[in-house]
């Protein structure tokens, strides 16, 4: 059904951020992207990431999973961890709403993620953990 897909999994460290970031874009160069559609995907990558380890973790150890597929021209990116769960999704999503203006974040993780990104899904519920998904079409012809 899918042309390509991948998995990752790493411990819940901010030094990983990086390592997720480098590896879905090593994955998606395939696609032929342009700098710009590549950089997209880093920084969507990057937010979501980062949100699993600070909010869904809270910096505790954890794994964090992620998974990408390939079909025709679609990547559909699927992170996921099993923290703390959002307990208000809508609110969440909200630009500029954080749960920790104390570690000086923005709250505009999401928001970002759904400008780089064609879709953007949250799903999550209390004290399971939280999954996104995202997907984005590559116009770069091939
Ligand atoms: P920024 O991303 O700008 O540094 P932020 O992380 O607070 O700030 P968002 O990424 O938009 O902003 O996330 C909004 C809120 O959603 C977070 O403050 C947090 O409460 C919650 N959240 C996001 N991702 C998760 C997650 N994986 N697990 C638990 N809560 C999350
Ligand atoms: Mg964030």
């Amino acid at each position: 059904m899918y042309d390509n897909s991948m998995k990752i999994e790493f411990i819940s460290k901010s030094q990983n951020e990086s390592f997720a970031r480098v590896s879905v874009a090593a994955f998606v160069s395939q696609l032929d992207p342009t700098v710009e559609e590549l950089a997209d995907v880093k920084t969507a990558v990057s937010e979501a990431v980062t949100n699993s380890i600070i909010h869904g973790y809270e910096n505790k150890e954890g794994v964090v999973k992620i998974q990408a597929f390939i079909k025709e021209k679609e990547l559909i990116l699927i992170v996921e961890d099993q923290g703390v769960g959002i307990e208000n999704i809508e609110l969440a999503r909200q630009p500029l709403y954080t749960s920790r203006p104390d570690l000086e974040r923005s709250g505009m993780g999401f928001t970002v993620m759904e400008t780089f990104m064609d879709s953007l899904k949250v799903e999550s519920e209390k004290n399971k953990g939280t999954r996104l998904t995202m997907k984005k079409v590559f116009n770069s012809l091939s």
